[in-house]
This record gives structure tokens, C-alpha cells and sequence, in this order.
């Protein structure tokens, strides 16, 4: 039986949105899913390790690695690069592991267009004073990154109908079983199914 690709999800969100903590309870249930460590140029929050929650470098060597094709997309967001591994995700997408992006519109529209069979999630908050609340209440970026992430809440949020599913993140435990959910039935894919279920299908279709 041939075993299909994974698919390829994308999870974006403005800065406060709760779009990790969501993303990490998807992953810590569900080995299936691999999350893809981004590369960045921005500095590491405390707690931050290399490797873990991001590839943490330079700009120049972030650009260099541009003009090499490393990168699967890459973006400018809040004044800091961000970008894929090309490598990476090929990889596991071939294993037949579904991976998950978090990444911002700029990123997820350059994945659109290379994969159109990715899924991509926008996470909403449930009001703007929430929103600001959230952001305030990590006590991990400094006034004016939070004042710069609030600033561009809108034009990430403006991009929310190009993705496939909107899931507005009020109560966490919901959100989270929205996200299961979607995870669930992308699954069952007919692609994908027919691929899984070759013999069943073969056996079904035998001539009497
Ligand atoms: P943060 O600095 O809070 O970790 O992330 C800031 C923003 O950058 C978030 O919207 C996040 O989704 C986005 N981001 C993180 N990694 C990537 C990436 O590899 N590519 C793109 N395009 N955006 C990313």
C-alpha cells in the first residue's frame, strides 16, 4: 500500500491571539503532527532555546540563506525576519507526517501558492480588549514591541478570509476541539483516503 504525503497545515493569528498555547495542546495529543522550527532573526524571549522554539541567526546570514533557496517562504514581521526550512518540511511532509506552519498572511499566501493542498487556520481573539489584555499579560516583550504587535493586530486580521477555517479562541478548551476537529476530517480526505485504503478499495471493486 502506497502511504500518502502529510498534509501541510498552517496556523496564523495576531500576536496574542493564543495561537502557541493552542498549537503546542494540538501537538502534545497528536504525535502525528510535527511542528516545523522556524528561523528568525528576532531575539530570543527568556526561556527561548535554540532549536526548540526557533533557529535564532543573523540578518545577514538570514539573507544569505534567502538567496540560497533554503527557505520554503520567508517574511518580514514586526521589523524581524522569519522563514521555513525548505528542507525540513519536504522531509517530513514524505515520511507522511503532517507538519504544522505557524506563520504569519505574508507566509501563508507564498505556501498557497507552492502547495495549494495545504489547509490554513486563522486564529481569532474574542474581542480587541482581549486581545490587548493577552498580549500585555506574557510580560515577555517590551511596551513598545506590544504597542508595535497591537498596531499590526488589524493588517494580519484583515487577511483571516483567505484561510480555509476561522476559529474564534474565546474559551480555550473549544478552540481547541475546533482545531482537533479540522486536523480530523482534513484526514479523511478522499486523496488521501484512497490512497490509505487501497486494498479495501481493490477489494471492494474485485469483479464478482
Ligand atoms: P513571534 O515573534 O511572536 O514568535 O512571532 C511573530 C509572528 O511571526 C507570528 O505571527 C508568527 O506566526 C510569525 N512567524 C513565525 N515563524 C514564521 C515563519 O517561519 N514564517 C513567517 N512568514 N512567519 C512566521
Amino acid at each position: 500500500m502506497e502511504k500518502p504525503c502529510g498534509t501541510l497545515f498552517i496556523v496564523a493569528a495576531p500576536s496574542g491571539a493564543g495561537k502557541s498555547t493552542l498549537v503546542n495542546a494540538l501537538l502534545e495529543g497528536d504525535p502525528a503532527i510535527s511542528l516545523s522550527v522556524s528561523h528568525t532573526t528576532r531575539a530570543p524571549r527568556p526561556g527561548e532555546q535554540y532549536g526548540r522554539h526557533y533557529y535564532f541567526l543573523e540578518r545577514a546570514e538570514f539573507e544569505r540563506e534567502i538567496a540560497e533557496g533554503v527557505f520554503l517562504e520567508h517574511a518580514e514581521v514586526h521589523g524581524n525576519l522569519y522563514g521555513t526550512s525548505r528542507r525540513t518540511v519536504q522531509e517530513l511532509l514524505a515520511q507522511g507526517h503532517d507538519v504544522l506552519l505557524e506563520i504569519d498572511w505574508q507566509g501563508a499566501q507564498q505556501i498557497r501558492a507552492s502547495k495549494p493542498d495545504c489547509v490554513s487556520v486563522f486564529i481569532l481573539p474574542p474581542s480587541r480588549v482581549e486581545l490587548e489584555r493577552r498580549l500585555r499579560g506574557r510580560g515577555s516583550d517590551a511596551p513598545e514591541v506590544i504597542e508595535r504587535r497591537l498596531h499590526n493586530s488589524r493588517g494580519e486580521i484583515a487577511h483571516a478570509h483567505e484561510f480555509d477555517f476561522i476559529i474564534v479562541n474565546d474559551r480555550f478548551d473549544d478552540a481547541l476541539e475546533d482545531l482537533r476537529a479540522i486536523v480530523h476530517a482534513v484526514r479523511q480526505r478522499s486523496a488521501l483516503q484512497w490512497k490509505r485504503h487501497e486494498s479495501l478499495i481493490a477489494e471492494l471493486l474485485a469483479a464478482e
